[in-house]
């Protein structure tokens, strides 16, 4: 195909906006979405086969039984095998090696222990964090995409407690929906995983329940440091946080809507992430759909995919649309008032992601100078090549459209001639398997990186020329 011509994707002159999606819900907070959010992803069916095992009871027999350990606080009882955060964590491991005998050793699980001081406690006690792993690794095993919900739970919100509610670890808080509603679909997503690739994929996959998280996203704080201490690089980093509630205080219902929460800036690693999820998730679960919000996380609220998101790597956030703030961090976060169906179709929507991204190659490298031989206004991309990609694409999107309106292949060679003016959008770079898997895009101008030392100044060469720097920096 000629380097001129569209793909069939294109929807780029006309701003087409469908109409708006239906909610479950006797209330009608329309939701309008562009026509095409796919930007030329494929379905792979193998893929669709895994998501099509992904079971509703399944999550709800494991939420059932993190909720019989009566609270799973991070501080709470460790030696007990009925009550407290110790029970629960040797439950999930044993759910996991349970998988990993299924596929024949398939799954690598472990304890990821971490000696931390809990900030805010009057007595500052050292607490042992410890989160439940299960690599299912890859053909390149120095890439890692992790997906995580986290296991420990509070009743931080019980104001009749003071200021050390988020320390009371005996009293029950049964974390039904935060965040036992992500855990049990991480565990379902290491079920289906295992059985259906128990070889494994292009990068390794870490299912991970982190603890931890109610007191400062210790866990996850604790394991983005690990994995950049050993020198892997992050793909993604996904959380699901309270992923199960469907009806909202005043009443409101939405049991086909969840959110995904992609970090600034508008052309880094989060916001790619998200429109790659945005694009998987519509392509594999259709009916249920997807809102993304571009921003780090709810107003004033964190998650484990944050601490990934400040060491530079794409992290994002699938949480329910309606919150029922008076569940929260409550007593009243109970099993009765998990929607387990909904669960279900936010784990098909985090398998579409992770399995997408883990069977593709990694993302090209990308710098964008203006082609001094049409005097300017044209502009060349550039980038490396990629070992197990067999070709590229080059997206190209106006800045105020969310995701991409244009695809255009690239069969051989790194380099292409945008006829798009860059200077009134984004384009940007992904790297195409044999197989037809696409990896995240990297953005041209990517974000500037940020520059410590003179070694960081060498290593970022000419990106330092091409990027697009934050205002005030
Ligand atoms: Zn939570």
């Amino acid at each position: 195909m000629p380097k001129s011509a569209l793909s069939p994707l294109r929807v780029a002159t006309i701003v087409a906006f469908c109409a708006s999606i239906p909610l479950g819900s006797q209330q009608s907070t329309a939701i309008s979405a562009p026509a095409d959010v796919t930007m030329g992803l494929k379905r792979d069916p193998a893929l669709a086969a895994a998501i099509a095992e992904i079971s509703a009871a399944q999550i709800r027999a494991t939420d059932s039984v993190l909720v019989s350990f009566g609270t799973r606080h991070t501080m709470s009882d460790t030696t007990s095998n009925a009550r407290g955060i110790g029970a629960a964590r040797r439950y999930l491991f044993n759910k996991l090696t349970g998988y990993s005998k299924a596929c024949g050793g398939c799954l690598r699980v472990e304890y990821d222990p971490a000696l931390m001081e809990m900030r805010g406690h009057p007595q500052r006690p050292m607490v042992n964090v410890v989160n439940v792993i299960a690599w299912l690794p890859g053909r390149d095993t120095s890439r890692v995409v992790v997906m995580g919900g986290h296991h420990d739970s509070c009743i931080c919100s019980r104001s009749d407690l003071g200021p050390l509610a988020r320390f009371e670890a005996t009293q029950d808080a049964p974390g039904a929906d935060d965040d036992g509603s992500g855990t049990s679909a991480v565990v379902e997503l290491a079920r289906v995983f295992s059985k259906h690739f128990p070889k494994g994929l292009e990068t390794s996959i870490i299912f991970v329940a982190y603890s931890g998280e109610e007191e400062g996203l210790y866990g996850s704080t604790h394991l983005a440091q690990r994995l950049h201490g050993a020198g892997y690089k992050v793909v993604a980093a996904f959380t699901d946080d309270i992923v199960g509630n469907v009806v909202a205080e005043d009443g409101a219902v939405d049991s086909t809507t969840v959110r995904i929460f992609g970090a600034e800036p508008d052309n880094g690693p989060s916001r790619e992430l998200a429109r790659y999820a945005w694009a998987t998730g519509t392509i594999y679960n259709p009916s249920f759909h997807i809102l993304p919000v571009f921003r780090l996380d709810r107003i004033s609220r964190g998650g484990d995919h944050s601490p990934y998101v400040s060491l530079g790597d794409a992290g994002l956030r699938f949480t329910e649309r309606l919150e029922n703030y008076k569940r929260q961090h409550l007593p009243t976060d109970d099993f009765a008032h998990v929607n387990f169906g909904y669960v279900a179709n936010v784990a098909r929507t985090n398998a579409s992601v992770v399995g997408s991204l883990a069977a593709a190659p990694a993302p090209p490298v990308a710098l964008a100078r203006r082609d001094q031989a049409s005097g300017g206004s044209k502009w060349s991309l550039t980038w490396n090549s990629v070992p197990s990609a067999a070709s590229y694409e080059v997206l190209f999107r106006r800045t105020y459209s969310p995701t991409y309106e244009k695809v255009y292949p690239v069969a051989t060679g790194t380099s292409f001639l945008l006829p798009d003016q860059l200077d009134d959008g984004w384009a940007a770079v992904r790297a195409v398997s044999a197989d037809g898997h696409r990896s995240l895009a990297s953005t041209v101008p990517p974000p500037c990186p940020t520059l410590a030392t003179r070694a960081d100044s060498v290593a970022a060469g000419d990106l330092i020329r091409n990027c697009i720097r934050a205002p005030g920096r």
